[in-house]
């Protein structure tokens, strides 16, 4: 689409300003650089190399619902493409405005609406972000059960658009198991409302046309979300096993006794070698970054940082002695049913021929859980580039997709993997990855290498593309490979919606 309001510029900032005021609407060039990318490690190369993102016209910060319908309105009469925006916190380029036009940023419509304490009920504003919606939860003690590592810098809103999983999901659900209703502003500026009621069979549920529609088919500006008590006890165990496979078989026994551990995650023996030295001895050491501090895997990489730059034999050589697999579990909730959980869990665990770790790796992975979040750009002042690639598939092709994407991915990068957000029929697999070449040019080839052969192979094998990053601009061009018929149906569903294509432009390829 050939967007072409460029010569009324100066009007239309005239009549943005009338519908959210002079104050809420910006055009520096510092401010339209902030906003022109969002977390997607390529922009951040391509940064590095001097390559700017394209930018937006206009930043806007509405504060309520009916200045977001006036100004899809106004975008809509005059065909200005819209990116809806959270907190920027996305990996997939998802906010990037490829054709200019107006950015939407949600974040000053961050009120809580409601609690509503006999139905168990949230009504908040699409603009809250999401650690500052726990905390004021937390306080009158609830909790929304929703903790994705980006919590700091993610909103309601994005989480939505991008169907985010949390790190308890496993016994709270994933974004789209907690929504009951959502407010919509659609394409043409008209509001729509689903109905706040427990279920319905009235047809396909108009919810989930939206959830994860990454932007694309209207602006999500509040939701209506379940909420749980805050858990009155909290318990942790580690296991470690000797393969692997071991340790895959303990988590499909756990999750189809249906246990529900709040948090799960066993790490391949690359990534519990990173993270904690790989020894079957291990105990807690206070002052250093322990488990899954990936502040500890970004210090440790930097040492081999040189080996970066043969990743065939550097990840063949730690394959080749890095052999046991770590586990975290962490219950929650009722004493009573926390304390049954924690004994089935550890009867699997023995059976499985895991080894007792204690309580003590799940409770420094518990403290240091948000650290990730502010230690990625370490790695890029450091000469290198990380990235993290989440698949999902069932049970009997877990181990099949996980070589054959690591295989794939060996050839360019460093690759660990943690598997996680587990089901009664499979369970997500969370490539983390280190990469670098002689040049900036270089690195941007290799990680364009990496993404292709690593979703190459995930759709060869028959995997999910995406758990829960969604796809952005990033892994557009794989995602008809991965619908197959079902693509034109998506194509269409935006073309009644959006006739004009003004919704974020190119995101999920439409
Ligand atoms: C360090 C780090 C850790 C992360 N950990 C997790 C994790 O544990 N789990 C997880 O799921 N994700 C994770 N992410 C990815 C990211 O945080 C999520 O995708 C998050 O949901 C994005 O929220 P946001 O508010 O920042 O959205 P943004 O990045 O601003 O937007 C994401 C997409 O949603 C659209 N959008 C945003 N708000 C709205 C709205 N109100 N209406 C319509 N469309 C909208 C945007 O146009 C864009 O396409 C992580 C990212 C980082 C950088």
């Amino acid at each position: 689409m050939n967007f072409k309001f460029q010569s009324i510029i100066p009007e239309l900032k005239k009549q943005i300003a009338k519908i959210v005021g002079e104050e809420n609407v910006a055009q520096s060039q510092s401010q339209l650089l902030s906003y022109a990318r969002d977390l997607w490690p390529k922009l951040t190369i391509e940064l590095q190399a001097g390559k700017l993102p394209v930018f937006p016209h206009f930043i806007v910060w509405p504060k309520q619902t009916e200045e977001v319908q006036e100004l899809v309105k106004l975008a809509h009469r005059n065909l200005i493409p819209i990116i809806p925006l959270g907190a920027g916190s996305g990996v997939c380029g998802g906010t990037v405005a490829i054709s200019g036009g107006m950015t939407i940023d949600l974040k000053k419509m961050d009120r809580i609406r409601e609690i509503d304490r006999k139905s168990l009920l949230l009504s908040a504003e699409a603009g809250v972000l999401g650690e500052v919606l726990e905390r004021k939860l937390n306080q009158e003690g609830w909790t929304l059960g929703h903790f994705p590592s980006s919590i700091y810098c993610s909103t309601l809103g994005g989480w939505l658009a991008t169907r985010s999983a949390g790190q308890a999901s496993s016994k709270y659900g994933k974004i789209e198991d907690m929504v009951v209703s959502l407010e919509v502003v659609l394409p043409n500026g008209e509001l729509l409302k689903t109905r706040t009621v427990p279920r319905s069979s009235t047809g396909p549920s108009l919810n989930h046309i939206f959830l994860g529609s990454e932007g694309t088919l209207g602006i999500i500006t509040s939701a209506t979300l379940r909420l749980w008590e805050y858990p009155k006890k909290r318990a942790f165990q580690g296991f470690m096993f000797p393969t692997l496979g071991q340790g895959l078989n303990a988590i499909r026994l756990m999750m189809q006794a249906e246990l529900k551990p709040s948090v799960l995650r066993l790490y391949d023996p690359v990534d519990t070698f990173f993270s904690s030295q790989g020894t079957l001895e291990e105990k807690p050491k206070p002052k250093k970054p322990g488990l899954s501090s990936k502040r500890g895997v970004v210090k440790n990489i930097r040492k081999y940082l040189p080996y970066l730059y043969h990743p065939s034999l550097f990840n063949r050589a730690i394959q080749g002695f890095a052999r046991h697999s770590k586990l975290i579990l962490i219950f929650e909730g009722e004493p009573e049913i926390v304390e049954l959980e924690q004994k089935q869990a550890k009867e699997i665990c023995l059976k499985s021929g895991g080894l007792d770790l204690g309580e003590w790796p799940a409770k420094n992975w518990f403290k240091h859980r948000y650290r990730v979040s502010y230690t990625m750009s370490n790695a890029f002042d450091l000469g290198f580039f990380v990235d993290t690639i989440e698949v999902a598939t069932l049970w009997d092709n877990l181990e099949n997709l996980y070589y054959a994407m690591q295989s794939a991915i060996s050839k360019q990068a460093l690759v660990m993997a943690h598997f996680s957000h587990a089901y009664l029929q499979g369970c997500s697999i969370y490539f983390s990855i280190a990469g670098t070449g002689k040049t900036l040019e270089e690195k941007l080839l290799c990680y364009d290498k990496v993404w292709k052969s690593a979703l190459d192979a995930c759709i060869k094998e028959g995997g999910a593309l995406s758990h829960h990053h969604g796809i952005g601009l990033l892994k557009a061009k794989w995602l008809e490979l991965e619908q197959g018929g079902a693509s034109p149906l998506l194509k269409a569903l935006k073309s009644a919606l959006d006739p004009n294509q003004i919704m974020n432009p190119g995101k999920l390829g439409i």
